[in-house]
């Protein structure tokens, strides 16, 4: 699903310590495409802490990829 993007340089590896290791980092914009839901669901995901997230010392807020599946199996899950 995680298509290759014109601005690749976008994804960013970094430290998820609630996975306790690198992992890709998306912008709350490219985890909604991932997930295929709207920026908002990605920020209340945020917000509850169902997603892991960090801020980088630019102020931007990224997603943590893992998590993202993690939800997306959830909500296969309970589609059922
Ligand atoms: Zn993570």
């Amino acid at each position: 699903m995680i298509q290759a993007t014109t601005n690749s340089n976008s994804l960013r590896c970094e430290w998820c310590a609630a996975c306790g290791t690198e992992t890709t980092m998306v912008k709350p914009e490219q985890a909604a495409v991932i997930a295929g839901v709207t920026v908002r669901v990605v920020n209340s995901w945020v917000e509850s802490d169902l997603v892991h997230f960090l801020e980088t010392s630019e102020g931007l807020l990224l997603v943590c990829v893992n998590s993202l599946g993690l939800i997306r199996e959830m909500r296969q899950q309970s589609e059922q």
